[in-house]
């Protein structure tokens, strides 16, 4: 089966999470994610609506703190340190983009890093590059469990990912480069040249650059593990939506060459919010002095 469900394997995810927050329940701890959203963008609300829920049914409690757009930088920051001393909250999450001039960077800086639950507090990307992770941003962690869960094995494999950015590409790229998972990986960007010379040496095909059906089959070595980030809207007037979700990779001319690959929808995307959940119920146990949860 070639297919990589991200639908299958987040369900797994959660399914193991809802028993641990019911262990953990039953020793008196109620993992909890603080969720910021700041203005009205119709995506984020989506976004953050959707991770609520998700905490909803895996008996998270999660608190919506919706700001308006003109909240300032200060305003937004105090409630970031109020959430760092609240001991009820577990994670918390500020979804981006912000509107306006609000600065994210400032705001991850903010986030106390042991309630860093998306990973991207640079505590937390530092302890990932020196191969000690913590808290390890949520998508590349979706894609480590596509891999080990489809039983794709990493080591000595040649992994090239596409795009370098602090979300996706450097993170995933620092990940499966470490021991244990010991992929040796090449990161292109923008001005990397001969970039199809450089997929088709992937065994492991990872593409995190917001280009929709970039990656064509001829930039793909038969029998390559194929990842898709890519998460791009396109018009489309012959769907309801007048819009269809795609990834980086043209699926049809990829799948028939791939050993497996993940679709768009249906791939990494419900790993991120699983992943969310993970780390928030992480962030739980380790502040209430248990170890880290260990995956599988
Ligand atoms: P980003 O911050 O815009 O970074 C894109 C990266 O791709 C950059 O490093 C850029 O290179 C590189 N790039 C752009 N064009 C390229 C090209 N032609 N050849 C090679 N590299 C190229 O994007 P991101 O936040 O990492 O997101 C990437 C994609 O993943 C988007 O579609 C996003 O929606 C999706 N995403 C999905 C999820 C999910 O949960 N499924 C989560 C996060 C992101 P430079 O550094 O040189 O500019």
């Amino acid at each position: 089966m070639p297919i990589i469900s991200g639908k299958e394997i987040s369900a797994q995810i959660r399914e193991e999470l809802k028993s641990e927050v019911e262990d953990l329940k039953s020793h008196g701890i109620h993992p909890c994610l603080a969720v910021v959203l700041v203005g009205k963008d119709p995506a984020s609300e989506i976004y953050v609506r959707n991770k609520k829920r998700t905490c909803e049914k895996l008996g998270i409690r999660s608190i919506g703190y919706d700001l308006n757009e003109d909240t300032t930088q200060e305003k937004l920051e105090d409630l970031i340190q109020t959430l760092n001393r609240d001991s009820q909250v577990n994670g918390i999450l500020c979804q981006f983009p912000l509107p306006g001039d609000l600065n994210e960077e400032y705001v991850i800086l903010k986030i106390a890093p042991d309630k860093d639950v998306d990973g991207l507090h640079p505590m937390n990307a530092g302890l990932l590059a020196m191969g000690r992770p913590k808290f390890i941003s949520c998508t590349p962690f979706g894609v480590l469990q596509l891999l080990k869960r489809s039983k794709c094995d990493t080591r000595g494999k040649h992994v090239v990912v596409l795009g370098r950015s602090n979300l996706v590409g450097r993170p995933v790229s620092a990940l499966l480069s470490q021991k244990g998972l010991d992929a040796t990986v090449t990161v292109c960007h923008s001005r990397t040249q001969n970039l199809k010379e450089m997929t088709k040496q992937a065994d492991i095909l990872i593409a995190a650059i917001g280009k929709p059906e970039f990656v064509t089959g001829d930039m793909v070595k038969e029998g390559a593990v194929v990842i898709d980030v890519g998460t791009n809207r396109v018009d489309d007037a012959n769907h309801p939506k007048g819009y269809r979700l795609c990834g980086d990779v043209l699926f049809a001319e990829v799948e028939p060459k791939a050993s497996k690959i993940t679709p768009v929808p249906g791939g990494v995307g419900p790993m991120t919010i699983a992943m969310l959940m993970y780390n928030t119920v992480n962030a739980a146990r380790i502040q209430n002095g248990l170890g880290p949860l260990t995956t599988s």
